[in-house]
């Protein structure tokens, strides 16, 4: 068998373990007789593996009974919509904070149904930091304040203790990068959602953590699929959901639980993008595009002096078998993406690699 180590955005590694007992459960379930995709989503078998799931993520990250956990389809792009349909619904304002292309189709998705706000913004420097958040920009009429909780594109995240203060506003988040990477307190937001693909699973299952007291409003125009009370009444059953994707996370929340829970994963996390980082500032060829303080765990950009080096570097590695390091087109050079997925090995060697490069372009 030969797995490359993957350092792609999305969909990126999974673990090795959770792979191989997919296949083993792959052509029968348990005593079920079947595929877990050929299974009807309202039988006792599948209802058990969906509630399960949704138990585990419940348990790992702390989420009270205050909020429902939604199992949705249409990617986190879907919820770019969803997300202002369902909440622009009092005063039809809301005040988000551009911090890239996440935020930015957002915010361009969100313009169609009420009033935005963009309070605040990185863009004048290639979204490389994030920008001051104290509570005096926010509206206190908003329905909701959007942020964009790790930039996958530009590598920068707001961990939990730089949340902003809202003046009592909703928060909500985008966690598509780093949900269950490192730990957030769930009650200081209104809505988190996260497509599956970077962290969890298989692309195809969302997952949206709606607080009860926001659930039943929505602008007339909303479609029923999707309005979050619908799924939240029938449990993520109101329509066929992405059935296997469902599954497939919750053999990685079970995988999280046994690896020590969110603060082990977040211990992983920090020790996997310190090596590199350390490499960063230590280098005289690499260099990091993001401000220290405001550093992702999981996506770390960096570039090199010249676009031949940098197509050099890529092209190397790839025959090393460090795959899919090639950076945003936005921001250019190389980008390496790693996700709880990504064993240390992945990152230990991609610096040996990097110091090997380096040694020999001393020259440049
Ligand atoms: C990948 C990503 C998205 C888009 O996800 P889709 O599931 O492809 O729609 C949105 N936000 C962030 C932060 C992402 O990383």
């Amino acid at each position: 068998m030969n797995r490359y180590f993957n350092f792609s955005a999305g969909p990126s590694m999974l673990p090795l373990e959770v792979l191989e007992q997919a296949q083993k459960e792959f052509v029968s379930y348990g005593q079920s007789g079947m595929s877990v995709m050929e299974m009807s989503h309202r039988s006792t078998v599948y209802e058990n593996i969906i509630n399960t799931a949704e138990q585990d993520l419940r348990d790992l990250m702390k989420i009270s009974d205050d909020y429902s956990i939604l199992f949705l389809q249409g990617g986190a792009s879907m919820q770019f919509a969803m997300v202002a349909l369902n909440l622009l619904v009092n005063s039809k304002k809301a005040d988000y904070v551009n911090t890239g292309q996440w935020s930015k189709k957002a915010i361009a998705e969100a313009k169609k149904y009420g009033q935005i706000n963009v309070v605040a913004s990185s863009e004048d420097k290639t979204f490389s930091y994030i920008p001051p958040l104290p509570a005096n920009i926010f509206d206190k009429d908003a329905d909701y304040v959007y942020l964009t909780l790790n930039n996958t594109i530009y590598g920068t995240h707001i961990p939990d203790d730089r949340l902003p203060n809202t003046n009592g506003v909703p928060l909500v988040g985008d966690m598509s990068s780093n949900i269950l990477a490192e730990p957030y307190n769930i009650s200081k937001f209104g809505l988190v959602f996260a497509g599956a693909q970077k962290n969890l699973g298989p692309a195809g299952v969302t997952i949206a953590i709606v607080r009860k007291d926001l659930l039943g409003k929505h602008q007339a125009i909303t479609p029923t699929m999707l309005q979050y009370s619908i799924h939240s009444d029938e449990k993520s059953l109101y329509n066929t959901p992405p059935t296997y994707a469902i599954y497939f996370a919750g053999l990685v929340f079970k995988w999280v639980k046994k690896m020590g829970g969110l603060s082990a994963m977040f211990e992983n996390n920090k020790k996997k993008a310190g090596i590199l980082y350390d490499f960063l500032d230590n280098s005289k060829l690499f260099k990091g595009t993001v401000v220290p303080k405001d550093r992702s765990l999981m996506n770390i950009p960096f570039i090199l002096p010249t676009e031949q080096l940098n197509a050099e570097f890529i092209k190397q590695a790839q025959d090393l078998g460090f795959v899919n390091l090639k950076g945003h087109r936005t921001v250019g050079g190389m980008r390496a993406s790693i996700y709880n997925g990504m064993p240390i090995e992945g990152v230990q060697k991609l610096v040996e690699y990097m110091e090997k490069f380096e040694r020999e372009h001393k020259n440049i």
